[in-house]
């Protein structure tokens, strides 16, 4: 860690200087100020469209920090209206991920915890509706009496006070703070603002900005084009930030011409330009980057002199990177089911995690999203060599799922379901084993006979959406000598949650005659967390998401299981 002496109010404080002693007579009183470390901050800002990268950009950044020893974490900015991700639909937004403290957070959260192998706290997670509320419930209360409250200062202080917050509370070398959006947004405006304003406060050799940008290739001419770059660089210094690294978004390395034009329109050093061109798999990227120079300009920029000609520390990373590329000749074919499939985007951990555990196994895993509401002929999926359930909320496409846990047993296929691809499975096996009548979950089915599925009972009260289901990493006991116990190697394990629903206790012990084992419970046997069917080759439901937990060379042990099964 570097120490310099300053008064920043971003700056923590390390400790005090220690008083010299010469002799007992001589006694030096203290200086009178403090040895402060400065976290570096990084800022990442979108250009010219949304879906570019930023965040994998975001994270390949961070990543080559944390290669080169350094503590790093990574914050997302997330302008719109919604507290938090929790209320928006997957299919538009991608998926909603849940940290450890129970956040509901945009997918990028995700990116940043899988590329670091780190939790991140949901407070990383910044959106205009908590910096708001946050302003105006003070402005309620009378803290700032007889001002004027506006968006500059009072919106920008708060912002600057949650990110200098995280970057003193973790005591970070360097903090990454990606602002989504796309520079020219209304709604990014004051979140720019802030970032520059810290600049400004914090001083250049403290505060870095890197602009993700776009340079097409139009197929008729096969040029790389360099306007859309141009323009938003130009959005960009109208509001006063002037970027000192281009990642520049490419199907094809960035030819010198084109660098070229883009370091002499944008006022970028030619060096700073960087080529982010498509590859096979995304945990390429930091070599990347690193492989053009990223790391040294970084330090150099931040005037960190001992650390210029760092290198990364690669001996693990590039084992993983490599493990996640292609195993061409050992496919595992796994049908995910769900109705959320027409986004890839939205079980995005889910898919992450196969491949992790495809990765482990040597295995390439293919996967094929199937609607849950179209399936008409259940046989398509004798082609599969597993079927996974994911999360899923609300009544449209459950019937599908359940035929189809219902087919999967019935056929001895690997069966992974999550969340309500667990919820879902029990209700099939009420239906089809136990000759129930009418079994559904409440979420469904309101007024269904058998609820095998009910409401937690504290949510009979709720009536708030968002931020109120049950979230977050809650210890789960397993039960002896079960597949769940063989599966995670121990009695106890913490996971992560977002239901509201849960299995209807009643029914466990007639489930459980007909060979379907309730084989873990939390909260003291009252929450039921994994189903098994032990006469199956391999069935399983969590209600829990084990996919969150997943990482690259860190495979989540279900997901490990399932595909081992499925290979099989
Ligand atoms: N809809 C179900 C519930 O609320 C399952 C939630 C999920 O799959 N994340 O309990």
């Amino acid at each position: 860690m570097e120490l310099v002496v300053n008064h920043n109010p971003s700056q923590k404080i390390i400790s005090k200087i220690k008083v010299k002693r010469d002799d007992r007579q001589n006694i030096q009183k203290p200086l009178p100020h403090f040895i402060y470390v400065q976290t570096k901050y990084i800022f990442v800002t979108g250009g010219v469209m949304s879906g570019l990268g930023k965040g994998v950009t975001t994270s390949s950044i961070a990543k080559l920090l944390q290669l080169a020893n350094q503590k790093v974490s990574c914050v997302k900015i997330d302008p719109y209206l919604n507290y938090d991700a929790g209320t928006m639909n997957p299919i538009a937004h991608g998926e909603v991920f849940v940290t450890e403290d129970g956040g509901e957070c945009d997918m990028d959260i995700g990116n940043y915890e899988r590329f670091l192998n780190q939790n991140i706290p949901k407070n990383h997670n910044i959106t205009t509706a908590q910096v708001y509320s946050t302003v105006i419930e003070a402005e309620r209360k009378g803290a700032y009496l007889g001002a004027c409250v506006q968006i500059i200062p009072h919106i920008t202080d708060e912002i600057k006070n949650r990110i200098r917050k995280i970057a003193k509370d973790e005591e970070l070398d360097f903090l990454i703070v990606e602002c989504g959006g796309t520079v020219g947004d209304i709604e990014s405006l004051p979140f720019l603002e802030a970032l520059r304003q810290i600049r400004v406060e914090d001083g250049l050799k403290n505060v870095i900005f890197v602009h993700v940008t776009l340079a097409p290739s139009l197929d008729v001419v096969g040029e790389q084009k360099t306007k859309p770059t141009q323009h938003s660089v130009q959005e960009l210094r109208r509001i006063g930030i002037q970027p000192d690294f281009l990642a520049v978004r490419c199907t094809h390395p960035l030819e010198e011409k084109t660098k070229k034009k883009i370091a002499l329109f944008t006022n970028v050093a030619f060096d700073d330009v960087l080529s982010c061109h498509d590859t096979k798999s995304i945990f390429e990227v930091p070599q990347i980057l690193y492989d053009q120079g990223i790391l040294d300009s970084i330090f150099t920029k931040f005037g960190k002199v001992g650390m210029v000609n760092a290198s990364a520390n690669w001996d693990e990373w590039n084992k993983i990177a490599k493990s996640m590329i292609n195993h061409k000749d050992q496919k595992v074919k796994i049908a995910m089911v769900g109705k959320y499939v027409t986004l890839a985007d939205s079980y995005v951990s889910v898919n992450h995690a196969l491949k992790h555990a495809g990765g482990k196994l040597a295995k390439s895993v293919d996967i094929d999203w199937i609607d849950s509401e179209s399936i008409t002929d259940f046989n398509k999926f004798s082609n599969y060599d597993g079927i996974l359930v994911p999360g899923g909320f609300g009544t449209r496409g459950s019937e599908g799922i359940i035929k189809t846990a219902n087919y999967a047993r019935e056929k001895n296929i690997p069966y992974l379901g999550i969340c309500f691809g667990f919820q879902l499975a029990a209700i099939s096996f009420g239906r089809n084993v136990l000759n129930l009548e009418d079994v559904n979950s409440t979420e469904i089915k309101p007024d269904a006979k058998n609820p095998v599925v009910d409401l937690l009972p504290e949510q009979k009260d709720v009536s708030n959406m968002g931020g109120s289901l049950r979230l977050g990493n809650h210890e789960i006991t397993i039960k002896p000598e079960t597949m769940a116990q063989k599966i995670y190697g121990s009695n106890l394990i913490r996971k992560r949650h977002r239901h509201r629903y849960e299995i209807n206790t009643i029914y466990i012990p007639e489930f459980e005659k007909h060979g379907m084992i309730f084989s873990a419970e939390s909260d003291k046997g009252k929450r039921m967390e994994i189903l098994e069917i032990p006469d199956h080759k391999f069935y399983l439901g969590v209600q829990f998401h084990p996919e969150f937990n997943s990482r690259p060379g860190f495979s989540e042990e279900a997901f490990v299981s399932f595909v081992k099964a499925a290979a099989s």
